[in-house]
């Protein structure tokens, strides 16, 4: 297993190539690596250029920070519940990636249009059901979504989250869901009507945005 300090230096590179590959922009998306005795994840709302090897998070299996370092990502219980449910994966990779994105916002799995689609572990990409952001409910989705062996799936109106033995692994894994569903919508033409979130939905991801971020 990768020691924690190269695991929070191998963490930073890869936040800033999804940015450079254009899978994440600005706080988008985030990342989890499965540690001994914990978890690393990103910080919450700090992009690429300025996040350092430090402010990488660790905690403990279920979830509880060390004291004293930056906010975890929105999203750790999700990082933690699938290191927790599935061994097989030691890294997490989840981005707002605007063609998997779009798919998602259609809520339909992508099709195997083509052979790539055995990547992600099964005949389709599962679209995980829609939950605001940084839920448990959005957790449990997600781990319904992958069940015992998927290795991506969409995230309905969010994105996609793909895992993987290590970072390298997942990080191909969500360049390849990205492609793919770039190849499903030029297949397709927009043939489907995407859905769109109901008022009240925004009004409650707007009381949460109030509080996104960093203390102070
Ligand atoms: P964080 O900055 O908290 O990781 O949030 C980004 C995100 O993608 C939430 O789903
Ligand atoms: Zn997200």
């Amino acid at each position: 297993m990768t020691s924690e300090p190269a695991a929070r230096v191998a963490i930073v590179a890869c936040a800033r190539e999804l940015e450079r590959l254009g899978l994440n922009h600005g706080t988008s998306g985030n990342i989890g690596v499965r540690i001994g005795g914990g978890v690393l994840v990103t910080p919450t709302g700090i992009p690429p250029h300025a996040l350092r090897p430090a402010d990488v998070v660790r905690l403990a299996p279920d979830g509880v920070p060390d004291p004293g370092q930056r906010v975890p990502t929105s999203e750790w219980r999700m990082h933690v519940d699938i290191f927790a449910a599935r061994p097989d994966v030691g890294a997490i990779v989840h981005t707002h990636s605007p063609e998997a994105t779009a798919a998602a916002c259609l809520r339909q799995p992508l099709p195997a249009v083509h052979y790539a689609v055995a990547r992600a572990g099964g005949p389709t990409v599962p679209c995980a059901r829609y939950a605001t952001y940084g839920t448990p409910e959005l957790s449990a989705s997600v781990l319904a979504a992958l069940g015992p062996e998927g290795n991506a799936c969409l995230m309905a109106n969010h994105g996609m989250l793909a895992v993987g033995p290590d970072l390298v692994a997942a990080t191909a894994l969500a360049v390849e869901v990205e492609w793919l569903a770039r190849v499903v919508r030029l297949t397709r033409s927009h043939a489907a009507e995407p859905h769109v979130l109901p008022d009240g939905e925004i009004g409650r991801v707007m009381d949460r945005l109030g509080t996104y971020g960093q203390p102070g």
